[in-house]
């Protein structure tokens, strides 16, 4: 199934003209050479991040490779690796794909990954790579979730199993982006769960957890301390977009 995706991808690829999803020009390639060579100067792994979260360090946190708030706060995942900063030239085209529904978009932005991190992210050994899931809500509204639209499209060089059916999310009503710093963290505590019928599967594995966008890493914290709770060892995250600095309300 996935090889005959590929090879038809391949052939329109070949056949139909698309837009890049930075510019809009029309060529072969749904992102352009010239915002192919931008984005990967300007991608994250030029900068000196944080191993554990991500962010930019500044020059005091370089030498521990690790940022103030995960040396004083460990998280609970271990590892977090983004393409690009939210800001950068890749935001419009995550905007279209989420808030306008444009699900050509999903393509571009994964080949935008596949282009700039596949290869540098080759040695990371997983088992599964699961996608946030999306609240009830914006999954109604949004007919998808861009996080497993993203996620699905995403290649690896070793075998890592993609599912959407491990980590859940309870379905209770809830308007993050209004909430300050500290009730954010109260509302997503047991926001998600993992579906028993694979716990078994989870014990001592390695997990890659998949999201358009990183920002106070809240979120993410509560899914790794979830995968933790039952028995997973070690969680690395793969986000799109990080903001650089946490947002404090
Ligand atoms: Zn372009
Ligand atoms: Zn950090």
């Amino acid at each position: 199934m996935r090889t005959i995706e590929n090879i038809f991808e391949a052939i329109s690829a070949h056949l139909l003209p698309s837009a890049c999803i930075v510019c809009g020009e029309f060529q072969k390639r749904n992102l352009c050479l010239n915002c192919s060579s931008l984005l990967k100067s300007e991608q994250l792994f030029n900068f000196e991040c944080c191993q554990q979260c991500g962010i930019t360090l500044t020059a005091k946190e370089i030498g521990e490779q690790r940022c103030f708030e995960c040396e004083t706060h460990p998280p609970y995942f271990d590892e977090t690796y983004c393409l690009d900063r939210y800001e950068g030239i890749l935001q419009s085209a995550l905007h279209q794909l989420k808030y306008q529904g444009r699900l050509a978009y999903a393509h571009g932005l994964a080949s935008a990954w596949n282009q700039l991190m596949t290869e540098s992210l080759t040695s990371r050994q997983a088992t599964y790579l699961l996608p946030v899931p999306l609240s009830q809500e914006k999954l109604c509204a949004r007919g998808f979730n861009q996080a497993w639209e993203l996620a699905r499209r995403i290649r690896f060089r070793r075998s890592i199993h993609k599912n959407p059916y491990i980590l859940l999310r309870h379905h209770h009503k809830q308007h993050q982006a209004h909430q300050n710093r500290e009730n954010r963290y109260k509302a997503i505590q047991d926001m998600f769960y993992i579906n028993p019928q694979y716990r078994e599967h989870l014990e001592s594995a390695t997990v890659i957890v998949f999201d358009d966008v990183m920002t106070s890493g809240a979120t993410l914290n509560e899914i790794a301390r979830v995968l933790k709770d039952n028995g997973v060892s070690r969680v690395i995250n793969w986000v799109l977009l990080r903001t650089l600095r946490p947002i404090h309300q």
